[in-house]
């Protein structure tokens, strides 16, 4: 045991003292002792770097246990860490997308729980296909004669061209070339899948007449990609769908259309405008039509392709699809997002993106009146702290036109000039909250969107810690 006082010497003491504090002794026991002994030597470090800018230093080994074992806590919290995703965007990318309805989290945990009939048919006793827990669901949900599932949307493209354009020729308009956020570009991909891309038309206006000129024997397919986050207006025009879909099956190819976010539902029953359905594409001829699990149908991270039969086929074939394979985990997700599809009426019931979709200004700027005293009081007599309209957005590329009439607690310096200063510290302390709060500045005002607020009670039970100091560094440098 210690002392009651500490002793604090002159010199650092060896790491062998720190450990044998009954910190460092308990530090060891939870998180190893290689990993404590490396804590404490880098604890060390930092004090012996800070000391040569100060003077009198003394060292004490209580403390520099305890810095260390902060810093050992600090390094075991999940990386992956919960946070309140009050942007305003709804399905953030950088925010992990789609959160998921309690029947796919219950599914997901069974599955990472047990062994599952993954791929076995438990009737007949013999083997069984994984996309077959799927397959029957999304056929139903969209009319597909088949269905094929990899681990996200960009996989099934890559996929698709692979099959269809490798070695060969794969016809795009030059409207169509587009790059989703976090370097997806379709002419990347196209090269990476042994495809050689055959622009046609121009950037704001294509014709049948382009693509019908561009077919050759050696095209392999012919692609129409969804431009669903961007909007080209004025002197624009394409091909519609439909009219590509009969070229294509006059010719003999794969009309392959990339829909990217694909509504699985008319989204104007949420008052949202009308999405293209995965249903629609494939009624006016698509073969097969690509889109992601994660974005507005609101489920776990994957790649659903849908369509003919034949091409399905040749798809599984691949040796590409094995590489691309959905795991087991999320496939048990899919399966029960896709289930709730069924009911489109109760939707909103049950799954989470859908909710948000559903929910009116008042309801939002209820949530943002019963929470708004509390944030003042955190917040302190610097700030101004009111309900406000604001707007959301869907977020992942998806309607990007389409801004969400929506409600936000909005925090605003008192004193204008130092304003920005202050914004910055606080949208920093409301960041390093146990979990941490993002929203957005905009207009000298920090705004918190309330609509995807559902844990009310774990915001306000965390506000009392809120200061107005920015984050620390990772790093140590308080001196014992
Ligand atoms: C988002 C998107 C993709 C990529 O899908 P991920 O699920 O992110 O892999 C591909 N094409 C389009 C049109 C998209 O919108």
């Amino acid at each position: 045991m210690n002392e009651a006082r500490p002793e604090r010497t002159k010199r650092p003491p060896p790491v062998d003292q720190v450990l044998r504090t009954d910190i460092g002794t308990v530090a060891s026991e939870r998180f190893g002792h290689p990993a404590t002994v490396e804590a404490i030597r880098r604890t060390l470090a930092c004090l012996r770097a800070s000391s040569q800018t100060h003077t009198n230093v003394l060292y004490d080994a209580d403390a520099i246990a305890r810095q260390a074992s902060a810093l050992l806590e600090r390094e075991d919290r999940s990386s992956i860490r919960r946070i309140f995703n009050l942007t305003g965007t709804v399905l953030h990318t950088n925010l992990g997308r789609a959160i998921l309805p309690e029947s796919a989290i219950a599914a997901a945990v069974e599955a990472m729980r047990f062994p599952v009939a993954l791929e076995f048919d438990v009737e007949g006793g013999a083997r069984g296909e994984r996309d077959d827990h799927v397959r029957g669901l999304i056929r139903e949900l969209t009319g597909a004669e088949d269905a094929a599932i990899v681990n996200n949307n960009a996989g099934a493209v890559l996929l698709v061209l692979n099959t269809f354009g490798a070695g060969r020729e794969a016809i795009v308009s030059r409207g169509e070339l587009i790059e989703i956020g976090g370097s997806f570009r379709l002419p990347d991909i196209m090269a990476r899948a042994g495809a050689h891309l055959i622009e046609v038309g121009t950037t704001n206006r294509t014709h049948l007449r382009d693509y019908e000129d561009a077919i050759t024997s050696d095209t392999g397919l012919i692609m129409k990609a969804h431009t669903s986050n961007f909007v080209i207006q004025g002197f624009a025009k394409s091909v519609p769908a439909s009219e590509l879909a009969t070229l294509a099956h006059t010719r003999g190819l794969p009309l392959i259309h990339d829909l990217g976010s694909g509504a699985l539902i008319d989204l104007s029953r949420f008052g949202l405008a009308s999405e293209p359905t995965v249903r629609q594409a494939l009624a006016e001829g698509a073969g097969l039509v690509t889109f992601s699990g994660d974005k507005l149908l609101g489920g776990p991270q994957a790649g659903l392709i849908a369509g003919a039969r034949d091409l399905i086929a040749r798809v599984a074939k691949n040796p590409m699809k094995r590489a691309l394979r959905i795991d087991k985990i999320r496939l048990a997700a899919l399966e029960a997002v896709l289930k709730l599809y069924r009911n489109p009426d109760r939707l909103a019931e049950h799954l989470p993106t859908a909710r948000y979709f559903a929910r009116t200004k008042p309801e939002i700027a209820a949530i943002g009146a019963r929470l708004q005293e509390a944030v003042a009081t955190a917040a302190g007599a610097n700030y101004v702290v009111t309900v406000a309209d604001c707007t959301s957005q869907i977020g992942s590329g998806a309607l990007p036109l389409e801004k969400l009439a929506s409600a936000s607690i909005t925090i605003r310096p008192r004193d204008r000039k130092q304003g920005g200063r202050r914004l910055t510290a606080l949208a920093a302390a409301f960041r390093s909250l146990p979990i941490p709060v993002i929203g957005h500045i905009e207009d000298g005002a920090l705004i918190f969107d309330m609509r995807c607020m559902d844990d009310e009670d774990g915001f306000l039970a965390q506000l009392p810690e809120l200061s107005d100091v920015p984050a620390p560094k990772d790093e140590p440098n308080v001196l014992a």
